[in-house]
């Protein structure tokens, strides 16, 4: 497949695949909360202020579990009785604390007031809160505002909502750049900055960045490429400022990097050849730890139930670089745009489920009975119980994963678990 190919000509087939099922019923995923865990390691002036229950600051202890902090980025303002019996009370109450937390932590310069299911149930305006806070705590502190409500989401879309709300509150510009879009580990946006440096795609900015304060600039000549494939919302709020998507396969493993990097390459005018040429030793590296994980991975069989939004790049990935089986790919979401490159690479026979039933799905693993099963943690103990093989889907959010240098780390993450089980049954 030639550099543009990755773009245009994968998408066309990708409109062409087989009609993707959706199923409706019950879910087991987290919500958005979750997301607060990789994004507030990776701003790090950014505070993230939930506002909701009980049961949300358990869910974020229990989420951020094992990393101890001496001045966490999170905390939970929780609303009390008195609070959804009046929304008076409830503002003045959030005002109150953003003003102390404000006051004991000077390092914060931007504050995400992060709306649960219990505020939007006493419908509780937090973007007019932020608004009211951003103009009491101008020009110290930037205060945004987005949901992290579980009702009829995932916990990926946490991201997605927050990093569409620091969109509006990107500067505008005219110069031509390339924005790489979603949470990456630094290590990995070092790694990509260089590859792009070297292929010769620039200049290159990412969202979310490092610092409130580098929020990088946009405007009509922005290129974007996306790293995760969960940020749709993301993605119209960049093209409403203008910015225009680089459609690619995302950068998991050595084939999908190397596509991600040759759409870039394309849209900078540069050949996939020299693309190729500029990443060979790279790829070459990444090949080789590849094919080392490959022999205890080929031919086992997978099954994804829908939670991360990350299944068919994966379920690709697995089954294109390591010869895995996926039996079924569920996913919560489809953005047929989004993923029409990914769908177009997925093996013969090998169709997404989108918004599975999860009754359904435990009954079509337990018929199929697959080598792994990639599910939520809600699912993973149960199954282990029944003798499955099962690996947290959210593990993939915390790891990073993106790029050459991890692709064999991400074939771990799944070599893993089998073995653990083999060990288990000798
Ligand atoms: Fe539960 Fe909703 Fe709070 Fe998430 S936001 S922890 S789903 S109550």
């Amino acid at each position: 497949m030639s550099g543009a190919g990755a773009s245009a000509e994968t998408g066309a087939a990708a409109c062409a695949v087989a009609p993707v099922p959706a199923e409706r019923g019950q879910r087991e995923v987290f919500c958005g909360l979750t997301g607060i865990v990789w994004l507030h390691r990776k701003i790090q002036d950014a505070f993230f202020l939930v506002v909701g229950s009980r049961t949300c600051a358990h869910l974020l202890q229990s989420a951020a579990g094992v990393m101890i902090f001496a001045e966490p980025r999170f905390a939970t303002a929780i609303l009390g009785e008195r609070d959804l019996a009046g929304l008076a009370d409830a503002n003045e109450e959030l005002d109150r604390i953003v003003g102390r937390l404000l006051e004991r932590r000077p390092e914060i310069r931007l504050l995400f007031l992060v709306g649960s299911c219990p505020s939007e149930v006493i419908k509780l305006d937090l973007a007019r809160a932020a608004q009211r806070l951003g103009r009491v705590h101008a020009p110290r502190v930037r205060v945004l505002s987005y949901s992290g409500s579980g009702i009829e989401t995932t916990f990926t879309q946490g991201e997605d909502a927050c990093l569409a709300a620091l969109v509006p509150e990107m500067p505008a510009s005219a110069e031509p750049g390339l924005l790489v879009v979603g949470a990456l580990a630094e290590i990995v946006e070092d790694q990509m900055r260089r590859l792009l440096d070297r292929i010769g795609v620039g200049p290159v900015a990412f969202l979310p960045p490092r610092r409130a304060g580098e929020l990088p600039a946009i405007g009509p000549n922005t290129r974007f490429l996306l790293a995760q494939p969960f940020l749709s919302d993301t993605t119209m709020a960049l093209e409403r400022r203008g910015a225009r998507r680089i459609a690619a396969p995302f950068p998991l493993g050595a084939e999908g990097t190397t596509l991600w990097l040759r759409s870039a390459g394309a849209a900078w005018g540069i050949p996939a050849a020299a693309v190729d040429a500029a990443v060979a030793p790279d790829r070459a590296r990444a090949q080789a730890a590849l094919a080392a994980k490959s022999t205890e991975l080929a031919d086992k069989s997978i099954f994804f139930f829908p939670d991360s939004q990350l299944e068919v790049p994966l379920a690709r990935f697995l089954a294109r670089e390591l010869g895995m089986k996926p039996l079924e790919v569920g996913t919560p979401y489809l953005h047929r745009g989004l993923m029409a490159e990914e769908l177009a690479l997925l093996p013969a026979g090998v169709t997404p489920v989108e918004s599975q039933d999860v009754e359904a799905g435990l009954d079509r693993a337990r018929a199929l009975r697959p080598d792994l099963t990639v599910c939520g943690l809600g699912l993973a103990n149960p199954l282990e119980a029944e003798g499955f093989a099962t690996k947290w889907s959210i593990e993939l959010l915390f790891s990073p994963i993106q790029g050459y240098e991890q692709a064999a780390d991400l074939a771990e993450l799944f070599r893993r678990p089998l073995a653990r089980r083999r060990r288990l049954a000798a």
